[in-house]
């Protein structure tokens, strides 16, 4: 923010006779509003709807000054407009209150402000908690609670029942986290949980850790895929914001942008999981979202003989896209790497390989995606579909 101090404006006004003390207070007081208003701005992750679903971006876990966190519920909501989520859970631990001497333990009020602040803002506020017990069986977060205090209890079992009877979403965060390898292991609690029906997903991304076998066993397990920040501190202080250090965010592929609407998708599994320039989920919502956001701006090319042709690809996500293509096709071949930077427009070169080849064709350059992973050490498989008017050589 711009600060015209009390002695510069004396100063000027001393030196410069056509600017009146008013005028130079009211002129800093118009640029001090300027950079007030341009720093409340939204850096959108600008990920697509997909055919049937709307995207929301979420990071269903974080903390505030209710329970270890550094900041408060409304800083947390701020933060995530200005870093472009549409949903945002404050998930403050049930067991661990360490500021209690200074603010008294109110389970409810967390997402009360959050909500207040949220609501401005156009942004889905979700009340949840961190059901926070030793290993096994961790630490579970509940969403959608209607009574956050009803998980207060003694009995682990007891909260976690508590929390599914709301009608709560009930993920594992973090596993793994105390083990001295940082190799998730799956306890009996966890079977029992699932069982029960009081267990629908795993977070495989935790702040910037992913975490292979938790999202094998989402697969084998049929469990929701998350991954949040589980911030503490003010956001800015890990992710600084794009290029890089984006954070950690859940894509939720919704009917609508309501928070009942949000629920019913996870529970459906409908989610992928954005994190450090990688993409997690199914095939079904990886290849629809590598798609929308990719545009051919020259879908139609001409090859001559043994000519070649630059294909313009736009990539509007807030990643690169790392393509392996299969280099030789019976009509073409082409580099067997290509990088789709984001927010650019990248080429790929296509040569003709045959003289024989004439009139139009449709080409399907089939390619992987290397940062798009369906499954651990899995890449999403794909094809970029290209017209080519082969043209002869006379
Ligand atoms: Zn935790
Ligand atoms: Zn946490």
């Amino acid at each position: 923010m711009l600060v015209l101090d009390v002695k510069t404006l004396n100063l000027l006004s001393n030196r410069c006779w056509f600017f009146s003390r008013p005028a130079l207070l009211a002129a800093a007081l118009v640029l001090a509003c300027n950079a007030l208003a341009q720093s409340r701005t939204r850096t959108e992750l600008t990920f697509p709807d997909l055919p049937g679903w709307v995207t929301l971006r979420a990071d269903f876990h974080s903390h505030t000054v209710f329970s270890d966190g550094s900041v408060w519920p409304g800083v947390r909501v701020e933060e995530a407009w200005r870093t472009g989520l549409d949903v945002i859970a404050v998930t403050d631990h049930i067991e661990y209150t360490p500021h209690k001497a200074d603010l008294p333990v109110n389970y409810q009020r967390p997402w009360e402000i959050a909500r207040a602040s949220a609501e401005p803002l156009g942004l889905i506020a979700v009340r949840g908690a961190e059901i926070t017990r030793g290993e096994p069986p961790g630490h579970l977060v509940a969403l959608f609670l209607t009574n956050v205090t009803a998980l207060d209890q003694k009995d682990n079992r007891v909260a976690t029942r508590n929390a599914a009877e709301q009608g709560g979403f009930l993920f594992w965060a973090h596993p793994g986290w105390k083990q001295p390898d940082r190799k998730s292991v799956w306890y009996a609690e966890q079977g029992e949980f699932l069982s029960n029906g009081w267990l629908h997903g795993i977070e495989i991304v935790n702040g910037d850790a992913y975490d292979p076998i938790a999202h094998q066993w989402c697969l084998d397990k049929n469990l929701t895929l998350v991954g949040n920040s589980d911030i503490h501190d003010p956001i800015a202080f890990e992710y600084p914001g794009p290029p890089g250090d984006i954070r950690p965010v859940t894509l939720v592929f919704a009917r609508a942008r309501t928070a009942e609407a949000v629920r019913e998708a996870l529970f459906q599994r409908r989610t992928a999981v954005f994190s450090r320039g990688q993409l997690y989920g199914e095939a079904r919502f990886l290849e629809p979202l590598f798609h929308g956001s990719i545009e051919i701006v020259n879908p139609e090319i001409r090859l001559r003989g043994n000519g070649r042709a630059l294909v313009q690809i736009r990539n509007r996500a807030p990643l690169d896209f790392d393509l392996r293509l299969n280099p030789k096709l019976p009509e073409v071949d082409v580099d067997g790497k290509a990088l789709l930077v984001s927010g650019k427009v990248s080429l790929v070169q296509v040569r003709c390989v045959s003289d024989r080849v004439s009139g139009e064709q449709e080409i399907l350059l089939p390619c992987k995606v290397l940062n798009l992973h369906v499954a651990p050490n899995k890449a999403l498989n794909t094809a970029l579909r290209l017209k080519v008017k082969f043209e002869s050589r006379n």
